[in-house]
């Protein structure tokens, strides 16, 4: 049997919440992956990661909205998408695109709702929509791990 990982959770336990994960968060992957599709992103195999990757096209819509909003990714359930394949060596940015896939991980199809709601609650406070979302400001504080 495996010992503990660092995140102190036994090996089979680990695995089993990340499955459970997986299927709570499940119909929000299933959207983060057709939007990419059908917004023109191309598939990314990166090898021994869960998630899923997909780069925008140039040309395509995804692109245009990545460079309109001036974002360098985007993430729904499993499926992260980057504006630029370079994205995928920047660890800063991947450890902020990951922890917007354990939120959803913890919330499921809510998340739909939830991150929503907090960009509402920021400008409810006077506050930056994007910037002052608590899950914005939490992926933010997990990307120097
Ligand atoms: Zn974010």
């Amino acid at each position: 049997m495996a010992g503990p990982n660092p995140s102190g959770v036994s090996a089979p336990l680990s695995y089993l919440l990340l499955t459970l994960g997986h299927l709570w968060m499940l119909p929000v992957s299933i959207i983060g992956i057709l939007w990419a599709l059908a917004t023109g992103c191309k598939p990314v195999r990166v090898d021994g990661d869960l998630a899923v990757y997909f780069v925008a096209r140039p040309g395509w819509p995804a692109y245009w909205w990545f460079r309109k909003f001036g974002f360098a990714g985007f993430t729904l359930g499993t499926a992260i998408t980057f504006v630029e394949v370079k994205y995928l060596w920047n660890q800063r940015i991947i450890r902020h695109e990951k922890r917007h896939v354990t939120q959803c991980m913890y919330q499921g199809v809510f998340s739909l709702i939830t991150y929503p709601a907090a960009s509402l609650l920021a400008v409810i406070q006077g506050k930056h929509h994007y910037h002052d979302n608590l899950y914005e400001v939490d992926a933010r504080a997990h990307e120097g791990e």
